[in-house]
């Protein structure tokens, strides 16, 4: 997510701060100081820093549910509405969605009953004053950990609840449909959270306008799944590109750099399958300090995904959203390369289909 501060590393996940989170955390300091002076922000500091812990702990259970069903976190951002753990991929199983989404809020759940039965009382009326350092400190985590389950809960993404939404709608009527849906629910929930905060609370305000853009581009996503219904790699694929061999050095790929327009360079063995991928940055980094005669194939990247002409590439289009990947080898049954997927490739389809959405794309693989 862009606009965020990475500030630290937690079991291979990256752990950051948007900067919305920290405007927000700065607005409540402010108004502490501005009602009681520097003790009050002291005491605003340490609540906001113990409910920043409970907000990672939260997360922290999304990805500690994600990493059962074998999909890792390399990042977490943390927004003033809670966080977003940006899993590696999203479950395909319904009912994996529903256990990943729910294991957020179940650990503030678990946190907030927890300091109630430690304290013996909660007041939920306190919410409105959470700002109050004359309220005991855990009183107020208490009531922050219930308000962080509601909140969540709510059916909008990116907001927990829309997962659940999506969850339960994908049992029903199946993936694609259920995004849809959801993220009209979610805007629709938008409209009416904005609206109630234009009648007092402006922090609605605020949310409301997040939750508009992310349920906006929850439906992109959906949209851009759309206009790839259909086509497959074979079609999608691009057929004229240069290739590596296996002992080409530096030099001979500084030359196809430049003859090309190519981003991606994959790497072939004497049998013409693929060994590796070199990229237009990885040329670049390598000529930095290497010569010309250095084998191109030592800067390859390994562990790029081979895919059948035949795969939808609706399927595949999320794989190529990881920074990571830039492209997908298509093979054919000998597992020769025949085609290079790429995410420009995917966006000319998706042009295409935008110009004339009746477009047959039936190109010979
Ligand atoms: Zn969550």
């Amino acid at each position: 997510m862009r606009w965020s501060i990475t500030i630290g590393r937690i079991a291979g996940t990256a752990v950051k701060i948007h900067i919305t989170f920290i405007l927000f955390l700065a607005w409540i300091a402010f108004s502490a100081w501005n009602r009681g002076g520097a003790a009050a922000a002291l005491d605003s500091t340490l609540f906001i820093v113990l409910l920043f812990a409970c907000v990672v702990l939260h997360e922290f259970g999304h990805i500690a549910a994600a990493r059962r069903y074998g999909i890792k976190t390399p990042e977490v951002t943390l927004l003033p509405i809670g966080g977003v753990a940006s899993l590696q991929r999203l479950p395909s199983e319904p009912a994996q969605e529903l256990v990943v989404a729910l294991a957020g809020p179940a650990v503030n759940l678990v946190i907030g009953l927890a300091l109630i039965a430690a304290l013996g009382s909660a007041h939920f009326g306190d919410l409105e004053r959470i700002d109050d350092p004359k309220l005991s400190l855990l009183g107020r985590l208490a009531i922050a950990n219930v308000f962080l389950v509601v909140f969540n809960l709510i059916p909008a993404f990116p907001m927990d609840g829309g997962r659940v939404l999506h969850a339960l709608l994908a049992m029903r009527v199946g993936a694609a449909r259920a995004t849809e849906i959801a993220a009209r629910i979610g805007q629709a929930l938008a409209f009416g959270l904005g609206f109630l905060g234009l009648f007092g609370n402006p922090l609605l305000l605020f949310i409301a306008i997040f939750v508009y853009i992310a349920a906006g581009a929850e439906g992109q996503m959906s949209a851009a799944q759309q206009a790839l219904k259909g086509v497959s790699a074979g079609e999608a694929m691009e057929t004229r590109f240069t290739k590596l061999a296996i002992d080409d050095n530096l030099a001979h790929a500084v030359d196809a750099l430049l003859a090309t327009a190519q981003n991606e360079f994959p790497v072939v063995d004497a049998f013409g399958k693929p060994a590796g991928l070199v990229t237009r940055e990885d040329i670049l980094t390598a000529v930095r300090q290497h010569g010309g005669e250095e084998p191109a194939s030592n800067f390859m990247r390994s562990g790029v995904q081979s895919v059948r002409p035949a795969t939808p590439v609706e399927s595949l289009f999320e794989r190529l959203q990881d920074p990571k990947a830039t492209a997908l080898y298509v093979t054919d049954a000998d597992g020769k390369i025949v085609g290079l997927l790429t995410r420009q490739g995917l966006g000319e389809v998706m042009m295409i289909r935008a110009a004339r959405p009746d477009w047959r794309f039936d190109r010979k693989a």
